[in-house]
C-alpha cells in the first residue's frame, strides 16, 4: 500500500475575546483537518492525522489573559523538523487555522523547498471572513462546538476591515485598537452560517490539497526550476531531545 499523507493541523491558543475559547483557531484547524483527512481518503489518497500542535505565534494578542505563543522563529524551526522527521509519509499537508502563524510557515515552507521537502500548506481562509472573533469565527465555532460560545458574552469590537486595522494591530498590538479583543462583530453568528463556511472551505481546501499532491507526483512542467536532486537535509539527531 502506497504511504500515507501526513496531515498536522496547526492553530494558536489566544484570547478570542470575551465570548471564544482560547482554542478556536486549534478547534478550527482541527476540524477542518480531520475533514481533509477523510476527503483524501475517499479520493483514493490514504491519509492520516497528526497530533495537533495547539500553540501557535500570538504576539500581537500580547497583554490578553491566556494567550500563549511560541513566537514565529519556534514555530519556524518546530514546523521544519516535523516536516523533516516525516519524510517516511507521502506527503505533509499543513492546515493553518491561525494567520499569525502565516509567517513563520512561509519561511518554513522556503527552507524545506531547498531541501527538496515541499510540505503543502491549507489556510483556513473563510470566505466572506471578518478579522477576529467576529461574525465569522463565532459562526464556526457554533456549528463545531456550541458548548464552548458564550453568545451572551458577544459584543463588537474594531469593525472596520482588515486594511484598515493592519498597520496598527502590527505595530501595537490587538489591544491597541479593541480593548475587547475582538476584530468584527460576533453579534448575529449563526450555526447554519458555520455549517456554510465549513463545507465551502472544506471544499476548497481538499481541492487544492489535492492538486498539490498530484503536482507533487507528476509535475506538469517538465522545467520545473526547483532541482529533484537537490541534497536532503538530515534529520536532527536525537541527542537534540534530550539535550
Ligand atoms: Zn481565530
Amino acid at each position: 500500500m502506497a504511504h500515507p499523507v501526513l496531515v498536522v493541523a496547526v492553530g494558536s491558543c489566544e484570547q478570542h475575546g470575551p465570548h471564544l475559547p482560547l482554542g478556536t483557531d486549534s478547534v478550527i484547524a482541527a476540524a477542518v483537518a480531520e475533514r481533509l483527512v477523510a476527503g483524501l481518503e475517499a479520493a483514493d489518497r490514504p491519509a492520516v492525522l497528526a497530533p495537533i500542535i495547539s500553540i501557535g505565534a500570538s504576539g500581537e494578542h500580547a497583554g490578553f489573559p491566556g494567550t500563549l505563543s511560541f513566537g514565529s522563529a519556534v514555530m519556524e524551526e518546530m514546523v521544519v523538523e516535523l516536516v523533516r522527521s516525516a519524510d517516511h509519509f507521502a506527503a505533509v499537508v499543513i492546515v493553518n487555522g491561525h494567520g499569525g502563524n502565516t509567517a513563520a510557515l512561509a519561511a518554513a515552507g522556503e527552507r524545506l523547498a531547498a531541501e527538496g521537502r515541499r510540505p503543502v500548506v491549507i489556510p483556513c481562509s473563510f470566505a466572506r471572513g471578518d478579522a477576529h472573533a467576529g461574525r465569522t469565527e463565532t459562526s464556526v465555532m457554533l456549528a463545531l462546538a456550541p458548548d464552548l460560545v458564550r453568545i451572551d458574552l458577544a459584543e463588537p469590537g474594531a469593525v472596520e476591515g482588515w486594511p484598515e486595522l493592519r498597520d496598527r494591530v502590527l505595530a501595537g498590538g490587538v489591544a491597541s485598537v479593541s480593548p475587547n479583543g475582538v476584530l468584527g462583530d460576533p453579534t448575529g453568528a449563526t450555526a447554519a452560517e458555520g455549517r456554510s463556511l465549513l463545507d465551502d472551505l472544506v471544499a476548497r481546501s481538499l481541492a487544492t490539497a489535492l492538486a498539490a499532491l498530484n503536482a507533487l507526483v507528476d509535475p506538469v512542467d517538465p522545467v520545473d526550476p526547483v532541482d529533484p536532486v537537490a541534497p536532503v537535509a538530515p534529520v536532527a539527531p536525537a541527542a537534540r531531545l534530550h539535550g
